[in-house]
């Protein structure tokens, strides 16, 4: 599903991403980890090319983005992404909110494109949050509303950039619970996040990166509970 070959990223002399290889299979849930600045962002943005590579090559569900004539919109469609920050527009309703792309994009008649939102804002657990604006909502709930926009587009993969970074602490549950269910459910997720908890519970693969570098790749018991590399298991010592 998603193929990183030798990628390199540059921002103008800073070399941000150093000789990613990375294969991620359908299905397959990854948590990357790592510290503050370390190149986690930048490696999710390129997988649905919010930025674009400088060299080496990158397939994302079948389409190799290091290709100068990739349709870009054509592409996004099947990649979900959920910020720190939802992003909601504040002056429309959480439905409209979800209908938008969908209608936009996919071209969906206002009552297709409303009946799959009710369904997703089901499936998050606020389907009577419809007609709200997103300041009438909580954090947690703005977030799995954020979530459920992403699932309208019937996405292939799903890319979180530290979802629960942004939440109350009572919050952070509710939107982690979204996501192991999306997991279960058998959805491709890249997951940036701090939530070693959730890491070690429902991840497949855990990345952890330091300036702009893989350094260890593993399944998460064998991450968590044996760490080979030393920059790792300082990292992992900081945060018990
Ligand atoms: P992380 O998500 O791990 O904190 P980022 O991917 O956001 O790391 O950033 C990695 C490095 O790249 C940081 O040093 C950051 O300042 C730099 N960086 C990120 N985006 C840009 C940009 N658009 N222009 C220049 N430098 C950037
Ligand atoms: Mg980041």
């Amino acid at each position: 599903m998603i193929e990183f070959r030798g990628v390199q990223k540059h921002f103008g002399h800073f070399h941000v991403l150093k000789d990613i290889h990375l294969h991620i299979e359908e299905g397959e849930v990854v948590v990357i980890i790592g510290p503050s600045g370390s190149g986690k962002s930048t490696l999710l943005r390129c997988i649905n090319r919010l930025e674009t590579i400088t060299e080496g090559e990158l397939v994302v569900s079948g389409i190799p983005l290091h290709q100068k004539k990739v349709d870009i919109n054509l592409f996004r469609r099947d990649i979900g992404m959920v910020f720190q920050h939802f992003n909601l527009y504040p002056h429309k309703k959480v439905i409209d909110n979800i209908t938008l792309a969908p209608m936009k994009v996919r071209k969906q008649p206002k009552e297709q494109a409303a009946a799959t939102a009710m369904k997703y804002l089901t499936r998050v657990g606020i389907a009577d949050k419809a007609d709200s604006y997103p300041s009438q909502l909580s954090g947690g709930q703005q977030q799995r509303v954020a979530i459920a926009r992403g699932l309208a587009m019937e996405p292939k993969i799903m890319l979180f950039d530290e979802p629960t970074s942004a939440l109350d602490p009572e919050m952070i549950g509710e939107v982690l619970d979204v996501m192991r269910s999306l997991a279960h459910n058998g959805m491709t997720m890249v997951v940036v996040t701090h939530e070693m908890g959730f890491a070690r519970e429902v991840a497949d693969r855990v990345i952890f990166m330091d300036e702009g570098r893989i350094v260890e790749e593993a399944n998460a018991t064998e991450f968590f509970d044996n760490p080979r590399e030393e920059r790792a298991q300082q990292f992992l010592s900081r945060l018990i």
